[in-house]
């Protein structure tokens, strides 16, 4: 069963050791652990709802208990310390597009709210329940997660929007394929969640962000359902793919989506290199990005990183180890870890991995083999299991991404690292592209027993971070989204008419202004 009030199944956890609970005192400070809030208190929160029936709705308090959270910051103070949140009135389950029509059809007579639901992974606060003064009805499309159609001859899968990560993948890999998109909420996050939000995966250097795999799709808008057809090319106007991907919920529901696939690969291998600083590491992937090398993935972890991970992951013989070992290389202590896979057939996985050994060693760095990526294959949906054992330790977690040129990415790290000074905070580059990289960081405190203050501790950190990565000329997101957090931040990148635009394009979908109000845009 999903944990309410944190990430994950119940039942599993991520244990740190004792080098770990020294590293975070020395690094981040000393921390009390706040009082949990329980599940009982909560739900004496959630009041009567406004309205009584709609289609496949329910009024079970737990269930608009949950549906009022994503996994923000925010939301993490609502459901582990009692932060003042609102809950929608009722959660729809629709079971197939003719039930979406009819929730949609019923919303907009009614004049009720809708917030399209996919697997509440949003870290932005795209779930949030605003002070609407209308009923609100959470729609959630768990139902919706069949594989309806493959075209193996085109290499085209037509699935239900509500699908989550295990469940594309399981019906597509029973035919011998794969979607090959990869977040690290993948467990529970949805294919309509990662279109209305362009989301990354982990082998994106191979398959591409969301919006190269999503070749069209159908929506139920307010409007009628309106339907993107794929074509390999075309040269017909705007592309109105693009009016779906990012739409956040704000149009209507995606309902299906046909999405591009792969066979799935022969061979697949994930090896491990420490490049002897920041600079270096950079250059290694930068250098590869633009030799266009066919590799399925680059991730450096900067040297904070690489630190912080070692400390908190590694097992104490495994870290020892290492240590003694880079120690008798006469590698500094600055270092930076690149994981790095290929897959395809054994022969071309050997040829693509063989480029990068000769790149990381030109560049004075150490192969460490594929111990280190097998462990990261191991543990790379266990990880966000962490957040749940930090914050009973007392600390709070949060995590940014943005993206800019390579010309800008080291002065930006640097940048958004300081604008975070109180905090403990550490970065690498995943999504990386010939002409720039994604840079993500996560920051870590400790937390205070009143949540007021933990959200005014958070408020002040990832305002100064947001304005630090828009001024250094990244993009406010890479892959997270726009949802609430980062709005405030949008009109810098699209400017006034960007975004008289997208309201614009928004209203013609949903005149009633029904659809996720609030969010993206205004
Ligand atoms: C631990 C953790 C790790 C993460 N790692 C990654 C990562 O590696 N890469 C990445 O890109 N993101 C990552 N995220 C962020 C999050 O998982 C993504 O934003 C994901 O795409 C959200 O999908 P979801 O199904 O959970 O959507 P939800 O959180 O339920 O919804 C997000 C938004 O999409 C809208 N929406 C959802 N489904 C539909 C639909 N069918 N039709 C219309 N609108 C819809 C919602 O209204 C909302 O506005 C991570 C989050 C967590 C908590």
């Amino acid at each position: 069963m999903r944990r309410w009030n944190g990430w994950g199944e119940e039942g599993i956890t991520y244990p740190v050791h004792e080098l770990a609970v020294r590293f975070l005192l020395e690094r981040v400070g000393p921390s009390t652990p706040p009082a949990p809030m329980g599940l009982e208190d909560l739900l004496t929160r959630v009041g009567e709802g406004r309205v009584e029936t709609f289609p496949c709705s329910t009024s079970d308090p737990f269930q608009r208990l949950v549906h009022s959270f994503g996994q923000s910051f925010p939301d993490w103070l609502k459901f582990r310390m009692g932060l003042e949140f609102r809950t929608p009135d009722l959660v729809a389950f629709p079971g197939e597009e003719g039930e979406v029509l009819e929730i949609v059809d019923a919303a907009r007579r009614e004049r009720v709210v809708l917030i399209p639901y996919g697997g509440g992974t949003s870290v932005v606060g795209h779930l949030e329940v605003l002070d609407y003064e209308r009923p609100v009805v959470s729609v959630d499309l768990s139902r919706m997660k069949g594989l309806l159609e493959l075209d193996e001859r085109s290499g085209v899968a037509l699935l239900e929007a509500g699908a989550t990560g295990p469940q594309v993948e399981m019906a597509l890999g029973e035919r011998g394929y794969t979607l090959g998109h990869f977040p690290q909420s993948f467990q529970f996050s949805t294919l309509g969640g990662w279109v209305a939000t362009r989301s990354s995966g982990q082998f994106s250097l191979k398959y591409g962000k969301i919006e190269r795999l999503f070749l069209g799709g159908r929506l139920v808008s307010p409007e009628g359902l309106y339907q993107v057809h794929p074509h390999p090319g075309a040269a017909t106007g705007l592309d109105m793919k693009d009016v779906i991907l990012g739409s956040e919920g704000r149009m209507g529901i995606i309902t299906r989506c046909l999405m591009k696939v792969s066979r799935v690969p022969e061979k697949e291998v994930v090896e491990g290199a420490l490049l002897p600083d920041d600079a270096r590491g950079m250059e290694a992937v930068r250098l590869l990005a633009q030799a266009g090398v066919p590799l399925t993935m680059l991730r450096l972890s900067l040297s904070r990183e690489t630190e912080c991970v070692l400390a908190l992951t590694a097992h104490k013989w495994w870290f020892g180890l290492l240590e003694r070992y880079l120690e008798w290389r006469k590698l500094p202590s600055t270092r930076a870890l690149l994981l790095f896979a290929a897959s395809g057939s054994a022969r071309d996985v050997e040829l693509a991995l063989s480029r990068v050994r000769r790149v990381v060693k030109g560049l004075g760095g150490i192969l460490l083999g594929s111990l280190p990526g097998k462990r990261w294959k191991r543990d790379r949906f266990l990880l966000p299991y962490l957040r749940n054992t930090l914050w009973e330790m007392g600390y709070g977690v949060d995590t940014l991404e943005t993206a800019a040129l390579w010309e800008m990415v080291p002065e930006l790290v640097t940048r958004i690292e300081k604008a975070l000074e109180g905090a403990y905070a550490f970065s690498h580059l995943s999504h990386v592209y010939p002409t720039g990289s994604s840079i993500y960081t996560t920051f870590i405190f400790p937390l205070s027993r009143d949540p007021l203050e933990n959200l005014e501790r958070w408020r002040t950190f990832k305002g100064r971070a947001s304005q630090a990565i828009v001024e250094g000329g990244g993009v406010i997101s890479h892959h997270h989204g726009v949802g609430l957090d980062h709005k405030p931040y949008l009109e810098r990148e699209k400017g006034k008419l960007g975004l008289k635009v997208m309201r614009g394009v928004i209203k013609e979908f949903d005149p009633y202004g029904i659809m996720n109000p609030g969010k993206l845009v205004e």
